[in-house]
């Protein structure tokens, strides 16, 4: 029997790890697990190779858990070790891989979060346990070995009778980890690890009930493997239908009963390797983006879910799976996002995703236009983000008229850019949000011959503002923000029939007969058969407050500023002379009546002025 002392500078290095990787001491299983997962992996390959001459046998890996004794076993029939490689590997390699981490941990900042995702291989198995027991045999005639450590540098080293070529790792739980014992616990981090580990991983048996040829019952009990050891992502695409990925679809989100619109299959060897799957789900404007859908694997080991400035931002909205060895895996959250790899990789995957779309576009454009209400707001989100994206998106990126036919930017403007000039030569392009609400105001524009968008993404104000930056000479009005002769200035002068003297007269009438508050109002002298009176919304205004309200970045005191509206009225319009020339109650009667079809018109018409409203109105059709 062999004692030493394990090799290492700090003494206290055990309750450091112990201490900061505590919240995430439950890899200790993916380290482990995956350990076995190489060294069958490389037994196999030797075996390939014509190295390894004997029975392979059967490979799975078994995990176990002994309430009685307290002890979890991860047990492989890979290549195992001698006691000479236990030595170099155990106590010289992992034990140097925790040391390293310590000194990490010693130079980073204590706050920042190092410890989140520092796996440490086989050391992070004392994590979870007071004393771990390593019994190996290797493939190569030898002894088998017994190693031990209780948790502090010191180890024994034995040679031990085991027969069956492989490892066992022991942990003997430690009291604070016991929740660890639990069948459900090791079930649940197996699911969430290794479900798609290359090596069938047993854990537990399952029973049947099979009918033999009498139709007597008898029960069959079968190994419960965990894990789909051939996932799809790793597949040649050309072998897959696309009812194959719907299932996958299924295993990955057992509870998302929407299904994605399309999908992309990674398949990448250079400059780096990567694999995977990507899903576009749909993404309604109303629903919560949900960043937390997209997988990343290292090696088919899963890594982590949350990938909230791993990847491109709206790359997190997609679904799916990445997989790349250059992933690393034994990294921080900080250090993940720093990562040159990972950045390669995002910037590749943002590339993929636009050549996906790019093509859909091109092979079907109507299937494209159909889809694409559901996916714009990821590639619009794509677009703000990432500046080569956008400039990749305007090949394919859409954007619909009221009427529902659907523009590239390109063919948009081309198509308006003689008809909705302004006197400055400016394009003016016309938008709506909401076809209900705005009908009145869309149906002003359309009936002067103008195109209007339908943009009602939640980010759209933010794009807005891109394509304005973008575009020469162009900028972008919503339907209500101005009297229709105004949203595109001519420069025809329309007399006013009004007299200054007559509007200082009439206005402060009129103010008395608004709301209280948020309201201006303004005489413009409009053609005669332009609205009497209407409420517009200033573009700027809105639009500052709507990019507030969805991030945008100094402005977001304006999330609580009171909106602001304009009382238009058209002093060239005959209801407007008629209001002049009445007298006493009809007078006033008029000014609110036509008020409150302004603000009815603008969905703005409430509580009590809409009860009095239309009691009035009956009121009125009695007589
Ligand atoms: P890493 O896996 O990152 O190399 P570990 O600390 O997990 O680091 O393991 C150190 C080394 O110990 C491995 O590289 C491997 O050579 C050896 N080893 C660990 N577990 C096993 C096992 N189950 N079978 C054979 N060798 C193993």
């Amino acid at each position: 029997m062999e004692k030493g002392n394990i090799n290492i500078q700090a003494e206290n290095i055990f309750p450091i790890i112990k201490k900061f990787l505590y919240t995430d001491q439950e890899i200790f299983l993916r380290e482990l697990v995956s350990n076995a997962v190489d060294a069958t992996s490389k037994l196999k390959k030797l075996a390939s190779l014509g190295e390894f001459k004997g029975e392979l046998g059967d490979l799975k890996i078994e995990i176990s858990v002994d309430k009685e004794s307290k002890t979890i076993t991860i047990k492989d029939r890979g290549i195992g070790m001698t006691s000479q490689e236990v030595k170099k590997y155990i106590n010289q390699v992992a034990f140097s891989g925790a040391e390293e981490f310590v000194k990490k941990y010693k130079e980073d900042d204590k706050s920042s979060g190092i410890i989140g995702h520092f796996g440490l291989g086989f050391y992070s198995s004392f994590m979870v346990a007071k004393k771990v027991q390593i019994r190996s045999k290797s493939f190569k005639k030898s002894k088998g070995c017994l190693w031990e450590c209780d948790g502090s540098p010191k180890f024994s080293l034995t040679d031990s009778e085991k027969k069956d070529r492989g490892t066992e790792v022991v942990l003997f739980v430690s009291e604070d980890a016991e929740e660890f014992l639990e069948e459900t616990k090791i079930s649940s981090l197996l699911t969430k690890y290794c479900k798609f580990l290359p090596i069938d991983i047993k854990f537990g048996t399952n029973k049947r009930t099979e009918k033999d040829k009498k139709g007597k019952e008898f029960e069959i009990e079968e190994d419960n493997i965990i894990n789909n050891t051939n996932p799809l992502w790793k597949k040649s695409p050309s072998k897959l239908k696309s009812e194959d990925y719907t299932t996958f679809y299924r295993e990955l989100y057992p509870y998302n009963f929407d299904q994605p619109l399309f999908h992309i299959h990674l398949n990448v060897d250079f400059p780096f390797n990567l694999t995977g799957v990507l899903y576009f789900p749909k993404v309604s404007p109303s629903v919560d983006l949900n960043k937390n859908k997209i997988q990343l694997y290292c090696n088919q080991v899963f890594v982590t879910d949350s990938v909230e400035g791993v990847v491109p931002d709206f790359l997190a909205l997609l679904h799916g799976i990445i997989d790349s060895p250059d992933i690393p895996l034994n990294v921080s959250r900080s250090a993940l996002q720093s990562d040159s790899n990972v950045k390669k990789i995002s910037s590749h995957i943002s590339k993929k995703v636009s050549d996906k779309l790019k093509k859909m576009f091109k092979d079907d454009r109507k299937d494209f236009e159909s889809k694409w209400n559901d996916m714009k707001l990821i590639v619009e989100y794509g677009m703000l983000s990432d500046e080569k994206f956008y400039d990749r998106a305007s090949d394919f990126s859409l954007y619909p008229s009221v009427e529902g036919s659907f523009y590239t930017m390109k063919e948009f403007s081309e198509k308006i850019k003689d008809s909705q000039k302004d006197k400055d030569g400016k394009t003016i392009y016309l938008y709506a949000s909401d076809k209900n609400s705005q009908h009145s105001y869309i149906s002003q524009a359309q009936d002067k011959g103008y195109e209007v968008l339908l943009l009602d993404s939640p980010i759209i104000s933010h794009l807005i503002q891109k394509f304005e930056s973008k575009l020469e000479n162009s900028s972008f009005v919503r339907v209500d923000s101005d009297s229709i002769d105004n949203l595109i200035k001519q420069e025809v002068k329309v007399e006013s029939i009004l007299s200054e003297k007559e509007k200082e007269k009439l206005k402060p009438l009129i103010e008395k007969a608004l709301p209280k508050e948020g309201f201006s109002v303004v005489f413009e002298n409009l053609s005669p058969s332009s609205s009497p009176f209407s409420i517009t919304i200033s573009e700027f205004m809105r639009r500052m407050k709507e990019m507030s309200m969805t991030g945008g970045g100094g402005m977001m005191g304006m999330q609580n500023m009171p909106d602001s509206y304009n009382l238009v009225i058209n002093s060239n319009h005959k209801l407007i002379s008629k209001i002049i020339k009445a007298k006493g109650v009809k007078k006033n009667k008029l000014i609110q009546s036509s008020i409150n079809l302004a603000l009815l018109s603008q969905n703005l018409l409430k509580g009590e002025l809409l009860t009095n409203y239309i009691k009035d109105s009956f009121e009125n059709l009695k007589d």
